[in-house]
């Protein structure tokens, strides 16, 4: 293994469709809902000639704690555990301030992050990736996750951290 990269985001952004597709095995459980328990937060890939350990943080979850706090402690554990964070934000939906707490918890933990803008499912929505350059974490990579479509393009952004 070469390195570990964590998954962070707020629910329903589409974090454990993304994990499933960076493991390319399918045993993480998908819900629509929000707050659904899932069985599997780790999972094991390969990019190029790199080996990583991934982390989906929604999976992790605490009873009775605000939205606030189990968001804290996911990003703390991200940034605990990863070496490079895939920050995903949900394209169509917008920028939310939810995400730009996120963002700024991010950026004191000096860790390298990677801005994935999911369900930019086809190339008229893909200016929807714009107005994430606010939170200030770089160029924002546009992904669908249902889609497969910018997979490769944040796994060499991740990659290239270890
Ligand atoms: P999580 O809560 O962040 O883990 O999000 P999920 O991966 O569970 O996805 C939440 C919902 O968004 C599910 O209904 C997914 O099918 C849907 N979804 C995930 N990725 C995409 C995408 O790229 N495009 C669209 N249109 N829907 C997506
Ligand atoms: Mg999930």
């Amino acid at each position: 293994i070469h390195g570990t990269v964590a998954i962070v985001g707020r629910p329903n952004v589409g974090k454990s469709t993304i994990f499933n597709r960076m493991i390319g095995e399918r045993k993480s459980i998908v819900e629509d809902q929000p707050g659904v328990t899932r069985d599997r937060i780790y999972g094991k890939g390969e990019w190029l000639t790199k080996e990583f350990r991934l982390i989906d943080t929604g999976g992790i979850q605490l009873e009775q704690q605000p939205f606030s706090e189990e968001i804290r402690v996911q990003v703390e554990i991200a940034i605990a555990e990863a070496d490079a964070i895939l920050f995903l934000v949900n394209g169509r939906e917008g920028l939310t301030t939810e995400d730009q707490a996120i963002a700024r918890l991010l950026q004191k933990a000096k860790k390298p992050v990677v801005l994935g803008v999911n369900k930019i499912d086809d190339l008229h929505l893909q200016d929807a990736i714009y107005e994430f350059y606010a939170l200030g974490l770089g160029d924002p990579i546009a992904m669908s996750g249902s889609h497969g479509i910018g997979i490769g393009d944040a796994l060499d952004a991740l990659v290239a951290h270890f």
